[in-house]
């Protein structure tokens, strides 16, 4: 087990005169660097923690470590081997070692709580005026969802397992350790299960299609996502389950083009109305509005209709539109309309 080259100092890379803290700091750094849980498989990493830990079982000691620092390795072998202290519990001065355990693992026995379902993506479309009124529609989803039956559990019974006693974790020699872990047999429920669940023969979820209510609120654009809370996949074995993501995409308008909160809209306007000004209609999303077109008006110039545009999706403030002037020039005139024009062009000549 004992490197016979091993450096203790070196191993925890600190100096001879670490303190105590020091030492105890180095250790934590690298026993969860090393951690065999955190690099599974990894013989390399294994031989490192357990270097690490023999290190530390010498060096946290001052009594080891004094023999240690006076006469090397020497001072643990031959009849008072390293191997002999080892079947004893750590009762040297390792203080330390219960908190940095408990502390090393916290964040294992998070991982083996019961896994949160997935979270699900889908796409919705919408038209313009919904995207500018808000909407309420309905999507028809299939997903995995936990089993009503057992609650995912899977079990129709279950009983306290036998390995860790209904406790959900084992205790194991880890170099001079020995630690909590969530027991194997049971994954760290403590139960296992004694008859399946009927239902969902034992898998704990089934697959449902349900229809559910979408609101895109006022202002969604393309890009826009809803989130509906344990919409998702269901959880496994009693984990809570994921969330629905709504994508929306806001179909583009024959009429109406956005920009942001921007509407743009052309208004034919004829060159009568152009040259001597008047009322005109103009569309916007929430109706036809008359507007007061000035004389001498040329064609592309925006009139800006304010609030008429897309709301902002959390400030609810409107944006606004813009009527684009199109001077709609006339084709196929009559005879009597063609008169009258040459009438108009020669008084404009003058
Ligand atoms: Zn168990
Ligand atoms: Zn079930």
């Amino acid at each position: 087990m004992s490197t016979s080259t091993q450096d203790y100092y070196g191993t925890l890379g600190i100096k001879k005169t670490a303190a105590p803290d020091e030492i105890k700091k180095a250790y934590r750094r690298l026993a969860r660097k090393h951690h065999p849980d955190l690099n599974p498989g990894d013989k390399a990493a294994e031989k490192k923690f357990k270097e690490i830990n023999e290190a530390y079982e010498i060096l946290s000691d001052s009594k080891k470590k004094s023999e240690y620092d006076q006469f090397g390795k020497a001072a643990f072998e031959g009849g008072h081997g390293f191997e002999g202290f080892k079947t004893q519990d750590h009762g040297f001065g390792f203080s330390g070692a219960d908190d940095i355990f408990s502390d090393l693992f916290s964040g294992f026995r998070q991982e083996h709580a019961p896994p949160r379902g997935t979270d699900l993506v889908t796409r919705l479309s919408i038209s313009l005026e919904e995207a500018y009124n808000g909407v309420t529609k309905p999507i028809t989803l299939t997903r995995e969802v936990s089993c009503k039956a057992c609650r995912g559990s899977g079990a129709e019974s279950s009983r306290s397992c036998s390995q860790c006693k209904g406790s959900g974790s084992v205790k194991q020699n880890r170099g001079v350790f020995r630690l909590s872990q969530p027991c194997p047999a049971c994954g760290g429920r403590g139960k296992v299960i004694s008859k399946a669940c009927k239902a969902c023969r034992g898998s704990g979820s089934s697959v449902s299609t349900d229809t559910i209510k979408v609101k895109s609120p006022p202002g969604a654009d393309t890009g826009s996502k809803v989130r509906l809370r344990g919409m998702g996949s269901g959880g496994v074995q009693g984990g809570p389950p994921g969330d629905l993501f709504i994508e929306l995409s806001v179909k583009p308008h024959p009429e109406f083009k956005r920009e942001g909160s921007s509407i743009y809209v052309d208004v034919p306007v004829t060159i009568i109305d152009a040259t001597l000004g008047g009322k005109i209609k103009v569309p916007t999303l929430d109706g036809t509005v008359t507007m007061t077109l000035p004389p001498g008006t040329d064609s592309g110039k925006k009139f800006k209709l304010k609030g008429k545009g897309i709301p902002h999706r959390k400030s609810g403030t409107r944006g606004d539109q813009f009527a684009v002037i199109k001077i709609i020039v006339p084709k196929n005139i009559s005879g009597k309309t063609k008169k009258a024009l040459e009438e108009v062009g020669k008084a404009y000549g003058e």
